[in-house]
């Protein structure tokens, strides 16, 4: 199979630059890496791959970026933090264009496998209320109560993806991904998730010698965060896999945000004054993942401690910050 084209889009982003370099370095042979972006704004790109630069919300160009594939991931969406999707909620909502037109390319081209990138933004906020928090099932979406824009997107493509099995005979998998990070991705600019913020704002108090940093919410707000690596992982094994409902891909080691903030300050060998920032966007009181269903699948689950992954994330950020 690997001599197969693969098609990665969002390839320009996060994820997607670390699945095309993940993919190739396991001899995937044949990779179209597309997105919307110029070239000189991918986080990383790969001579060895066809590289294309296409906005997939139209027709056309997702039938340009899915000529020939066998296998596709659709990792292209208009994203970002907390910061960015509360606020832009229609922008979030019309990634559905994405996913749509790509799944509507596939068919046509009669591809093998196609997996979509869905999110923990897909389950109900009546869930998540306290950070004293039962870890989210995958049936727990349901009654639909997702986050607002982002997370509806999501809900409603994870359906178009299960009723193009169901109908048409095309094999979709679905992961729902919480909160990944690591190196090569975004850091500043109103787009990033918090384990890259708080690097650069801790690193930023660190340089400037301003030894105070702005946590948005009490600080008490429980999440996990799941490393990259952890993520290619998963998204391969599901994607070449028999698993047809949509699965959580998470690490299930719980934080609280002050929790995360210890971390990073004993990696950098700094203490700051922490100024709660009330108004900011929080999003939900406390999120973790159930992975019994994974575990079950796949034998396998997120292991990456989140102290080992935030320090090759610190490091990154940092590097980046002092050659500007
Ligand atoms: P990212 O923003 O770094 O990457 C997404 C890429 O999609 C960007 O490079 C963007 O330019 C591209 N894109 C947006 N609109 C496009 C268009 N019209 N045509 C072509 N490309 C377009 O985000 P990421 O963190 O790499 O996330 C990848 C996927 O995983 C997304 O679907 C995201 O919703 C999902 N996800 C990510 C996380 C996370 O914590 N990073 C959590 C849950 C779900």
């Amino acid at each position: 199979m690997k001599s197969e084209k693969v098609v990665v889009c969002g390839a320009g982003g996060f994820i997607g630059g670390h699945l095309v370099g993940d993919l190739l370095r396991r001899g995937f042979a044949d990779i179209r890496a597309v997105d919307l972006k110029p070239f000189s704004d991918w986080f990383q790109r790969f001579p060895e791959a066809e590289n294309k630069q296409l906005d997939l919300q139209s027709r056309e160009a997702c039938e340009k970026a899915l000529q020939d594939a066998h296998t596709v991931y659709n990792l292209a969406a208009d994203m970002g933090g907390m910061g960015f999707i509360e606020h832009n909620k229609a922008l979030c909502m019309l990634s559905v264009m994405i996913n749509t037109h790509l799944l509507l390319a596939a068919r046509k081209f009669g591809v093998s496998r196609f997996f979509f990138a869905s999110s923990a933004c897909v389950y109900a906020a009546d869930k998540q209320t306290s950070p004293e928090v039962v870890p989210l099932k995958e049936s727990d979406a349901y009654p639909a109560m997702p986050e607002d824009g982002y997370g509806w997107e999501k809900l409603f493509s994870e359906r178009m993806c299960r009723h193009f099995r169901e109908d048409f005979g095309l094999q979709t998998r679905v992961a729902r991904y919480h909160n990944v990070y690591g190196p090569h991705g975004t850091y500043d600019g109103g787009r990033e998730k918090a384990p890259a913020a708080i690097s650069r704002k801790v690193i930023q108090a660190k340089l400037s010698g301003n030894h105070t940093i702005e946590i948005w919410g009490d600080g008490k707000q429980t999440r996990s965060f799941m490393y990259i690596d952890d993520c290619l992982k998963g998204t391969q094994a599901i994607m070449q896999s028999d698993i047809l409902e949509p699965i959580n891909l998470g690490s299930s080691e719980l934080v609280t945000i002050n929790g995360l903030v210890d971390i990073v300050e004993e990696i950098a060998g700094i203490k700051l004054k922490r100024i709660y920032n009330l108004k900011a966007p929080k999003g939900v009181n406390g999120r973790n993942s159930d992975n019994t269903l994974i575990r079950h699948y796949l034998g396998w689950e997120p292991s990456t401690r989140l102290r080992d992954g935030m320090e090759r994330t610190y490091r990154w950020i940092y590097d980046q910050i002092v050659k500007k």
